[in-house]
């Protein structure tokens, strides 16, 4: 649109799950991998109306510099103390618990409400009180577990990045090229939603009932849950614990001379206590290359839920200070679209993987298990055909 490209869902992965990166290789599209422009990284977080960056060396809410963390406003000075003597802690194993108990427990209330909140309601659009610790911030759950500090384990953990050093990578051309150079691969496409299941592959598309050999179910796990429930009634019980939240991007395309703002950053994040309709707005021209002519600026919004472009627009306004009106307006819904892993979704998923594990008949991949990710989505469909072809060579 006006030279820019717009993103309707997911705008990049990250670099260091390297499923997505090796599938755009294989399909002849190595070459237009680019990098974010991470030496312009810096993502600002909404605090009493004011644009602060987050504190240079953070890793998710984890601090890896100190002095960046003293200085910064946007931090009091009790949760810094409590970061200080968190260096302190040692090992210990909890049951799984919420994303918001974990953070509070590590480094306090703040943390939560100020980063762990916002990061999360960005790439989740979920709730930290009732999101898995142990399954959207696993990493960190293990940290827990071997060196009971979380910070004094990021400053000895080594540091992932893609090649040439970016945390995350796209597609020149846009995320859609990758979906078109899978497709002429695809043998036949049926065009239908899927009704019903039953044993010996028998599918029912559109009234019609079709045989698989295998089935591989990439749907929703509400939808999933409803096929196989007939004959898996114990994991589809299971799947229903899989909550899903809707997400709506809204792109606002500016001619350069009507945003006075330098977007000298990713973009912003606006934490619960400071919103209104906006989540998280990305800057694109500063993110990626090859999305935003010059002459042009490109905000890319996050909310929760669908609101009025005029609505949105005021609020971008008063955030970052300027009066112009966009050239155009782009909305994309996506309505019960990311899966939430809530406490105990790991031991949940134990028992679904591990009932499934006998069946090549029917496979379950999707957002809904192992990640919400498009690396960890390309990553379960990859061993969901290694699975049936080691069957079937
Ligand atoms: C706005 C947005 C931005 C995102 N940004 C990023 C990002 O930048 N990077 C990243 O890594 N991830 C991102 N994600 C997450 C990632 O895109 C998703 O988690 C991932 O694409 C989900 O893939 P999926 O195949 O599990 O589900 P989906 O892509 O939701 O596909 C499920 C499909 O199942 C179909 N379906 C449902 N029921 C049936 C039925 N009965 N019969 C037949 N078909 C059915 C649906 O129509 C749909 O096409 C983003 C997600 C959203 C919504």
């Amino acid at each position: 649109m006006e030279g820019c490209l717009v993103e309707a869902g997911p705008d990049s992965f990250l670099a260091a799950k390297t499923a997505a990166a090796d599938l755009i290789r294989a399909v002849g599209l190595g070459g237009e991998i680019i990098g974010s422009n991470d030496s312009r990284r810096v993502t600002y977080i909404l605090r009493n109306q004011k644009l602060i960056p987050m504190p240079e060396g953070l890793m998710m809410m984890l601090p890896t510099k100190a002095w960046p963390m003293i200085k910064t406003p946007l931090l009091g000075w009790g949760t810094k103390l409590r970061m200080g003597l968190e260096l302190l802690r040692r090992p210990a194993e909890h049951p799984d618990r919420s994303v918001a108990d974990f953070v509070e427990d590590h480094f306090g209330r703040e943390t939560v409400e100020y980063l762990a909140e916002p990061l999360l309601a960005g790439v989740y659009g979920g709730d930290p009180a009732k999101l898995s610790a142990r399954s959207t911030l696993t990493r960190f759950v293990e940290m827990e577990a071997k060196t009971g500090s979380l910070a004094r384990a990021m400053l000895q953990a080594p540091k992932h990045a893609g090649p040439g050093g970016s945390l995350f990578q796209t597609l020149k051309r846009g995320m859609g090229s990758l979906v078109d150079a899978l497709r002429p691969s695809v043998h036949e496409v049926i065009h239908g939603e899927a009704e019903a299941l039953e044993p010996q592959g028998r599918v029912r598309v559109g009234g019609d009932w079709l045989t698989a050999q295998h089935v591989i179910l990439a749907c929703p796990a509400y939808e999933a849950a409803r096929l196989i429930g007939p004959m898996e009634p114990d994991v589809a019980a299971l799947l229903k614990h899989v909550d899903y939240s809707s997400s709506v991007t809204m792109a606002f395309g500016f001619r350069r001379q009507d945003l006075d703002h330098p977007l000298n950053g990713f973009g912003f994040l606006v934490p619960r206590k400071e919103r209104g309709a906006l989540v998280a707005c990305t800057w694109v021209g500063t993110k990626f290359n090859h999305r935003v002519p010059d002459s042009h600026a490109l905000l890319r919004c996050f909310l929760t839920s669908d609101a009025n472009p005029e609505a949105v627009l005021l609020e971008l306004q008063r955030i970052m200070r300027f009066t112009g009106r966009p050239a155009f307006v782009r909305t994309s819904r996506w309505v019960n679209s990311m899966a939430q892993y809530l406490v105990g979704h790991e031991d949940r998923q134990r028992e679904v993987d591990q009932r499934m594990s006998q069946r090549n008949d029917l496979l379950l991949i999707g957002n809904a298990y192992h990640g919400i990710g498009v690396p960890d989505c390309i990553r379960l469909a990859n061993q969901a055909v290694n699975r049936i072809t080691q069957h079937h060579p």
